[in-house]
């Protein structure tokens, strides 16, 4: 079995994942809060660990994922202070707190679907886990790592000598984030909630009895919880957002190895930001592009997950039309490539597409690195017209059980299209330019676009130059 190499955030170093038994590979990754659509900066993290996923089952290890959905807890300052989202969003739609988280979680998921994820082997929610999260803190409590103060009970970080270790941080001195107000009772700036208590007089629609009084749980404490019930403790990968690193992560750390003594996982894998103009796009900022709204435009959403698969996990990628056409065009050509041009009179081309396949598995092997198996792609389909037989279509299936692009749907032209095509073919052989332009505008106003690639072919799909 092919040893899969990543980088673990924990060692800051690069790792080959080994299982701990039955090359079993145990996942979880940090869900979406359902209070709003998921925009496309977090759906980048979903097509990252469909990418992890779909990685994994290529090279034969079995795979158990369990992604959680927070629909309590997560509140605006991403901190302990502030409202919680889902109440907050609940108002604002007029809705009740599960009407809401429910709305939008099925709406998440079928975000998830369009573009080709994998769906996790469990969903679990938050609120669906009350009773786990409380018996968690219970055992902190137990073994005096936590405080109480009058807005609730606080996980003390200074009890655990190695507190911060994944994002490097020094206890000492640490300053609160900004944005975050200044709790004076806390006894360490790092210290965090695990649960918090309703605020007295004003009901909260999601509370719950607890020991210590009614409330909630601390947003990271559901993670805690449902990852080591559903994968055990450790388990091998845990993902998410690198915005998670500091706090998020750090203290689901902190509160489940101080509870079980052991670790939480082997390997942490974040994934790096979406920007837009240069900024990371947040739902909290206001304007933030959903799946919808690319589609609106003419897109299909395997056009952003092209786009998202042409970048490294670990790089940031700046969202723009442009670079989601040039996606596009770039999906298309390949779509094209392995469905025109697969005919059985060319059979042939086997050590080819072997020499391709071993190059682009070797890329996925090498951290994930996508931008390289692209880059094998067009390599080999810059052999175009070469070979069109069972070796070319065989090479798209495998390729495409890790990339997920559907490479062998057939964007089927009608037949007035393809003679038009075939007329502007001839036309720019003649270098007859104003009737091959003339031609050009013929196909668009029937809904098609041509564009013409660089490699001397032409990519003809629907929705190419749309805005
Ligand atoms: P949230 O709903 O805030 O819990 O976020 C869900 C996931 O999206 C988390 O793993 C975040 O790290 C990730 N995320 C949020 N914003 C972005 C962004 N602009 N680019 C990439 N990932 C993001
Ligand atoms: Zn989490």
């Amino acid at each position: 079995m092919k040893k899969i190499a990543i980088y673990n955030t924990l060692t800051r170093s690069r790792e080959e994942i080994v299982p701990e038994s039955d090359q079993l590979v145990r996942i979880y990754s940090c869900g979406l809060t359902v209070y709003d659509f998921a925009h496309i900066g977090n759906l980048r993290k979903y097509v990252f660990d469909d990418l992890l996923r779909r990685t994994l089952l290529y090279f034969g290890y079995k795979v158990k994922q369990v992604m959680n959905i927070t629909d309590v807890g997560h509140l605006t300052s991403d901190a302990d202070e502030g409202e919680d989202k889902v109440e907050a969003g609940a108002k604002r739609e007029k809705k009740s707190a599960s009407e809401l988280a429910e709305y939008y979680e099925k709406e998440f998921v079928k975000d998830l679907k369009s573009l080709n994820v994998l769906m996790p082997d469990l969903m679990p929610r938050a609120t669906d886990h009350i009773k786990e999260q409380i018996e968690l803190v219970k055992t902190l409590e137990k073994k005096d790592f936590t405080y109480k103060t009058s807005d609730g009970v606080y996980f003390d970080t200074s009890r655990l000598p190695d507190y911060g270790k994944l994002a490097k941080l020094k206890t000492e001195g640490q300053e609160e984030g900004k944005r975050v107000e200044k709790n004076p009772e806390k006894k360490n700036p790092t210290d965090f909630a695990l649960w918090k208590f309703s605020p007295s007089g004003a009901k909260r629609q999601m509370e719950w009895e607890s020991p210590w009084g009614v409330g909630f749980p601390g947003w990271h404490l559901e993670c805690s919880a449902m990852s080591t019930k559903y994968l055990g403790q450790p388990f091998e990968i845990h993902t998410g957002g690198v915005d998670h690193i500091s706090v998020h992560h750090t203290n689901e750390i902190a509160q489940s190895e101080a509870a079980a003594g052991k670790p939480l996982a082997k390997y942490w894998l974040h994934s790096d930001f979406l920007l837009q103009g240069g900024k990371k796009m947040a739902k909290s900022e206001g304007h933030f592009i959903r799946l919808q709204d690319i589609e609106k435009r003419g897109f299909e959403p395997l056009d952003f997950r092209m786009l998202c698969l042409g970048a490294h996990y670990r790089s940031k990628l700046d969202f723009s039309w442009e670079a989601l056409r040039a996606a596009r065009m770039r999906l298309v050509d390949l779509r094209r490539e392995f469905t025109l041009f697969l005919d059985k009179d060319k059979e042939g081309g086997e050590e080819f597409y072997r020499g391709k396949l071993e190059k682009f598995e070797n890329a996925l092997t090498d951290d994930l690195n996508t931008p390289k198996a692209l880059a094998v792609l067009s390599e080999a389909i810059a052999s175009r017209e070469e070979f069109g037989g069972k070796a070319k279509e065989d090479f798209a299936k495998k390729v495409d059980k890790i990339l997920g692009l559907n490479l062998l749907q057939r964007e089927t032209p009608p037949k007035d299209i393809i003679e038009l095509v075939k007329k502007r073919k001839a036309a720019r052989l003649e270098r007859n330019f104003k009737e091959s332009d003339r031609l050009r505008i013929e196909i668009n106003k029937k809904g098609w676009e041509i564009d013409d690639l660089p490699s001397g072919g032409y990519a003809l799909g629907k929705g190419l130059t749309k805005r």
